[in-house]
């Protein structure tokens, strides 16, 4: 009986800030529109190189912390799973990121899915996202380009900068493949696209996978961004897309190939890409322009 009153009388002290910050979060002021609807979807990682448990709160409180954003994570199965208790509402929601990699969906979920989009919605796919899904004709459509899972010259070209211009190449042979996580260097490639407005030319990534030899359709792809796939680390010695807008339908998508795991999700310029890019596929606008900062600090 001691242990019970003890426990009961810890509840509301831990309580009540957790429940101060998050309505501070989601709403800063009263009179301000209200905050986009994000559905995060988790739950998959392509076997053991992704833990969606460690990086899932991370983006969301990388949304969150600006004040635009609702999000709600949905923990979906495996593509052979029981889909039974994963049947999200879509059209409660304005953006959805993936933060999952799995081979298929149930046919009921995957039209309903190409539904969202084709009408509207947004999407954002974080890093091995473009992995899941390799024989889903429109969902590599929506990614313009993905990697591995069996993916070859079937998926389409391989895209890459070369001379400073976007090019398509047919060579045969698998899509997917990444050196040693080390920094590297971003450069900017459409520095009027909403996304990237007032982000400098060049700058420096912390240690990540930088992925080479995506294929895909590539249709209606913009390439924001692109990092040299250094030929010492194992790279193609090509220019890599490595942040994306695509358009599907009336959706928008944001495709960032960053984000491996934590330390990557912490950097400064994952996380503003990672901001902008949410609030465009949802709008087509980005008002979210500063950064402070904080949430890096907090995850490093
Ligand atoms: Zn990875």
């Amino acid at each position: 009986m001691r242990r019970m009153f003890e426990f009961f009388a810890v509840i509301p002290i831990g309580l009540f800030p957790v429940v101060f910050i998050q309505a501070q979060t989601t709403r800063a002021h009263p009179s301000e529109p209200a905050p986009i609807r994000v559905l995060l979807v988790d739950g998959q990682s392509g076997g053991i190189y992704h833990n969606w448990r460690l990086t899932t709160p991370v983006l969301r409180e990388e949304l969150e912390e600006t004040g635009l954003f609702q999000v709600t994570v949905m923990t979906a199965p495996p593509g052979d799973g029981n889909f039974s208790d994963f049947k999200p509402k879509l059209s409660n929601y304005q953006v959805i990121v993936l933060n999952y990699d799995s081979p298929d969906w149930p046919e009921e979920q995957r039209s309903q899915f190409e539904r969202f989009v084709n009408n509207g919605g947004g999407l954002v796919v974080v890093h091995a996202a473009d992995n899941a899904f390799p024989n889903w004709r429109a969902y590599n459509l929506m990614i313009g380009i993905g990697g591995w899972r069996g993916r070859n010259e079937q998926a389409g070209p391989h895209w890459y900068f070369k001379e400073g211009k976007l090019v398509s190449d047919t060579a045969p042979g698998l899509a997917g493949n990444h050196g040693n996580r080390l920094p590297f260097q971003i450069v900017t490639r459409q520095p009027e696209h909403p996304i990237m407005r007032g982000l400098p030319p060049v700058w420096m990534h912390v240690a990540d996978e930088l992925y080479d030899s995506l294929r895909g359709p590539g249709e209606n792809m913009t390439v924001l961004a692109t990092a040299h796939s250094d030929p010492k680390n194992k790279g193609t010695g090509h220019d890599e897309p490595v942040l994306m807008a695509l358009r599907y339908g009336k959706g928008r998508v944001f495709h960032t190939t960053l984000g491996h795991d934590v330390a990557a999700l912490s950097c400064v310029g994952f996380i503003t890409t990672f901001q902008r890019g949410t609030e465009w596929a949802a709008t087509g606008k980005v008002t979210q322009s500063a950064y402070s900062g904080e949430v890096g600090r907090r995850f490093r």
